[in-house]
């Protein structure tokens, strides 16, 4: 859809974009290409697109050979959509933070245009349940780039930078100026593609690393008192941290690895 498609779709529907809900439309069309070809769709593959608005993204994917679930917290879009001849998906009309059961695991690709005022939620829930998702693409504001992005003892540091690389690569698809949406954001946007690298992220290592920002100026071991001492403690040995760590000094894999010596030695305690 291009800007003149957009306002006139808007104005047919009488739709009034709702900046509670972070609405902001894409009404490029480069940049819808750019977002649909970064996300290597194949034929076959389960698509779920958080937030799907008008349905700029949702037109496109629905010429692929997939199959596609959208999930839009404002019922009336959802049924636009729904309604509408030109799209074929499952349209769930509730709050992806509040979402259960829709088959998480059986995502092969998560498409959004993110919607920034719960953007690192979405993000932490796909995370933790998308787990087979063998790409995301994602419509993010600048900042949240840049915290998705920063590296250890820098303020931008946290739990999400450390989950997307956990993940795997994050690279950047292409700028997107305010002007590119109907009603245009003051601020910069950036088109960003998330490659696995291998490492298997679940709900309990999203929790785990909240956890270990939870107070970030405190030392780390403040925040995992939640977990048995002594296993935190051997944790510590076979990593060879001093007591004085905090979470922002350490590499994204540190987090994975002490996750893992935490979390195993619970279960070969039979505590889990
Ligand atoms: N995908 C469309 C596009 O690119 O033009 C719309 C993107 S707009 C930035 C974000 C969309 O997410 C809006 O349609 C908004 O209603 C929806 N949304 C906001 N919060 C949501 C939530 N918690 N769950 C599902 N959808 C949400």
């Amino acid at each position: 859809m291009n800007r003149e498609a957009t306002v006139t779709y808007i104005k047919q529907h009488g739709i009034l974009p709702e900046s509670k809900f972070g609405q902001n439309f894409l009404c490029d069309e480069t940049v819808i290409a750019s977002i649909i070809e970064s996300a290597g769709i194949r034929p076959g593959d389960r698509v779920l697109e958080i937030g799907p608005g008008i349905g700029a993204l949702t037109r496109e994917l629905t010429k692929l050979e997939i199959s596609l679930v959208c999930v839009e917290i404002d019922k009336r879009l959802a049924g636009l959509l729904r309604d509408d001849q030109e799209i074929d998906a499952e349209v769930i009309d509730q709050d992806y933070l509040k979402l259960k059961d829709y088959g998480a695991e059986t995502f092969d690709v998560v498409i959004s245009n993110l919607p920034y005022y719960v953007m690192t939620d979405i993000m932490k829930k796909i995370f933790a349940e998308c787990v087979n998702a063998g790409k995301m693409v994602y419509m993010v504001e600048e900042d949240a780039l840049e915290r998705i992005t920063a590296s250890p003892r820098t303020k931008q540091y946290g739990p999400l930078s450390v989950l997307c690389s956990i993940y795997g690569t994050v690279s950047v698809v292409t700028k997107v100026p305010g002007t590119c949406f109907v009603p245009a954001p003051r601020t910069t946007s950036a088109v960003i593609c998330l490659d696995p690298a291998g490492n298997k992220i679940s709900r309990e290592l999203v929790l785990f690393v909240d956890r270990c920002f939870a107070m970030r100026r405190k030392k780390l071991k403040a925040s995992l008192k939640c977990y048995d001492t002594e296993t935190v403690d051997k944790a510590y040995e076979a990593q060879g941290f001093t007591d004085n760590v905090r979470a922002e000094e350490l590499e994204p894999e540190a987090f994975l690895r002490l996750y893992n010596d935490i979390i195993n030695a619970k279960s070969q305690r039979g505590t889990l």
